[in-house]
């Protein structure tokens, strides 16, 4: 059998999902680009990328539409995560977002259901809807997402170990803040970061003349070089966002980049790691 090229990782619950995933913020919005997302989405599930990330806040729902159109006929390949808003954290709101969600989608379960980022409604109060889903059958499994470490700490008394499975928040080379205490704690308590904005929303970072001297090196581009310097820890996985089919296979190809030492201590002074700690930094 062929070895699989996108290496797999645990979620808290021993769950294995692969280490490139696909985001879809902003996807279902232009209809122009309708076609063009669907076939990276599909051309993404194809090359091994088969986690995909949405919400419920993407496009007010448009982004989960699409999904659900690009995933027919592949539902069984795919792992699928979506949020659910602050908003809606409460007993009653989370199972109405999560079935609206799920109508959007056309599934009958989602993978993994993640609050989105923490508002007023106690904690408990989210956990115990989302334990509850889980008992229906309605999702596989539950997250957060922009949880720092006293986030995290709260929902350890509340939650057993395990039964929060990724915390998915800001990590590029131009956010690194939570390689500090963030990334050990998770790693300590066996649960994976899901990193979004791995390349940095295509903006400057991928200019930066330090990663442009990597990808040079390697032969491969900026965005190849964020994604492989991402991908080279373990219990990360990234979920880049990309509408068109070039995107999506360059991203792919990532996987197999290996930095060396001499271009993480390159990277290293461009972009400094954190010496002391900072506040979670989100979009
Ligand atoms: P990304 O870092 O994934 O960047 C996406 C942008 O980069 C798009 O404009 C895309 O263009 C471009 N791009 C993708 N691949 C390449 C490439 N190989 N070369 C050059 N440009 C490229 O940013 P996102 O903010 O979208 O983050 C990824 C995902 O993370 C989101 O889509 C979403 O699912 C999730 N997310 C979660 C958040 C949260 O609060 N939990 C917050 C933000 C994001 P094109 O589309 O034209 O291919």
């Amino acid at each position: 059998m062929r070895e699989p090229q996108v290496r797999l990782v645990r979620l808290a619950d021993g769950v294995q999902v692969p280490c490139l995933g696909q985001g879809t913020w902003h996807m279902g919005e232009d209809p122009t680009r309708r076609d063009s997302e669907i076939d990276s989405l599909r051309t993404g599930i194809a090359l091994g990328m088969t986690l995909i990330d949405t919400a419920e806040m993407y496009g007010d729902g448009a982004s989960e539409t699409l999904v659900g159109e690009a995933i027919q006929g592949l539902r069984e390949q795919v792992t699928l995560v979506t949020k659910v808003l602050p908003s809606h954290a409460g007993r009653r709101e989370v199972a109405a977002a999560c079935e609206a969600s799920l109508r959007r989608l056309g599934v009958q379960r989602i993978d993994v259901l993640l609050l989105h980022w923490r508002g007023s409604t106690p904690l408990a109060e989210t956990v115990e809807a989302f334990e509850k889903l889980r008992a229906e059958g309605l999702i596989g499994a539950w997250g957060v997402s922009n949880f720092d470490v006293d986030d995290l700490e709260e929902l350890a008394e509340i939650a057993p170990l395990g039964h929060c499975v990724t915390n998915q928040v800001l990590f590029n080379l131009g956010y690194r803040g939570i390689e500090f205490d963030l990334l050990p704690a998770c790693a300590h308590a066996g649960m994976p970061i899901m990193a979004y904005s791995p390349v940095g929303q295509g903006g400057a970072m991928l200019r930066t003349p330090a990663l442009v001297a990597v990808s040079a090196r390697h032969g491969c581009t900026p965005a190849q070089a964020a994604l492989a310097w991402t991908l080279r820890i373990p219990g990360v996985l990234a979920i880049p966002k990309a509408g068109s089919v070039a995107h999506v296979r360059e991203n792919a190809e990532a996987a197999a980049i290996a930095l060396t030492e001499e271009d993480l201590d390159e990277l290293d002074r461009a972009f400094p790691p954190p010496r002391s700690k900072r506040p979670l930094a989100m979009l």
